[in-house]
């Protein structure tokens, strides 16, 4: 063998050490992951679907190539005996990190005095375990955004008010979806701690948003659909409102994959999520022509903070008996946010 150079001498001691580990490990790959990490993951898949294989898995360690909330899911669902490594825990997520648990409990204390016994919080998964735990504690759950729409039915057939943190889009795009009329939709302002819009609302928006999806306009598909650069749009439904109603499609990320792979060869599609996702369905793709639907959108910041060299780092330590950056959530909040967690299951 020739002298490699740097990059491929990495990924070849990447390769030793997870042969070296064998069976006693398991790496999950997030969908939106580069493509130098993610050759690495043993399974891919959206964060809901990385979790059940997480709570699946009987590995000893657990690598998670993705974000630290989809880590704390991960260790939430496992044994205590196994072990959730990120390779860098400072890739948070922007979208989960605009609810903080101190904002969320002033929130909720308004929202209770407002409309006593008749609100139930619930979080979709791109939240931290605090405020998961915060949803299952007072009757609440998770959702992702395949399931938003069975949980926001599940709060109404109980003739209850819903409070969803922390995607504002999301929650717009899934009332919408099942009828409701802006008139009974509020938005809490996080930031100056207001409740504004309807009076009487059967909803209440946390105002966060992932600074991804936001770049998908409306603009850009006229943009798109008028210059014909696509047949089909599909965006995810973290998307803003007026994206997701011109939009052909919407989604969860597993949704987006399916929808494009079982489409008829020749089709042509622009695609809103994720760069990285986007440009591995187009490579993936036989005979299909996929596009980013606003390709001055670059990758998420926080996904692109897992590299070769933080998870070469972790394999090392693990194949000497140490490990490093463990996610471990205290084990209330892990009660708590389990309950959540479960309850979504229950009800899809
Ligand atoms: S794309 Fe948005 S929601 Fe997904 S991890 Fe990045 S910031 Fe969070």
């Amino acid at each position: 063998m020739g002298k490699l150079t740097e990059e491929e001498e990495q990924l070849y001691r990447i390769k030793q050490a997870k042969e070296k580990l064998g069976q006693r490990l398991l790496i999950l790959g997030h969908h939106y992951q580069q493509d130098s990490v993610i050759q690495f993951a043993d399974l891919r898949g959206d964060s809901f679907l990385l979790a059940q294989e997480a709570a699946r898995s009987n590995a000893e360690y657990i690598i998670f190539l993705g974000v630290y909330f989809m880590a704390e899911t991960a260790d939430i669902v496992t044994s205590s005996s196994q072990k959730v490594i990120i390779p860098e825990p400072g890739a948070g997520c922007a979208l989960a990190g605009m609810a903080d648990i101190g904002q969320v409990e002033h929130c909720w204390h308004k929202v209770k005095r407002l409309f006593p016994g008749e609100v139930i919080p619930v979080t979709y998964v791109n939240s931290s375990a605090e405020i998961k735990a915060f949803c299952g504690k007072n009757g609440g759950l998770t959702c992702t955004s395949s399931s938003a729409e069975t949980a926001f039915r599940w709060v109404f057939e109980q003739g209850k008010r819903i409070l969803f943190f922390p995607d504002e889009h999301l929650g717009y795009n899934t009332a919408l979806k099942i009828g409701f009329i802006e008139d009974k939709i509020a938005l809490w302002d996080r930031h100056q701690g207001i409740l504004e819009g309807s009076n009487d609302p059967g909803v209440i928006l946390w105002n966060g948003f992932c600074p991804v999806h936001v770049e998908f306009t409306s603009e850009i598909v006229n943009k798109v659909k008028k210059d014909n650069y696509a047949t089909n749009v599909v965006v995810h439904p973290e998307c803003p409102r007026k994206t997701v109603e011109k939009a052909d499609f919407n989604g969860s990320t597993e949704q987006i994959i399916k929808y494009v792979n079982d489409s008829k060869p020749g089709s042509r599609w622009a695609v809103g999520t994720d760069l990285n996702m986007v440009n591995r369905l187009r490579s993936e793709s036989e005979g299909k022509e996929i596009i980013s639907l606003n390709s001055s959108v670059s990758p998420c910041k926080d996904m692109m903070k897992i590299n070769e060299q933080n998870l070469l780092w972790c394999l090392q330590n693990l194949t000497c008996d140490k490990i490093v950056n463990q996610v471990k959530v205290n084990s209330e909040v892990s009660y708590w946010a389990g309950e959540a967690l479960k309850r979504m299951l229950s009800i899809r």
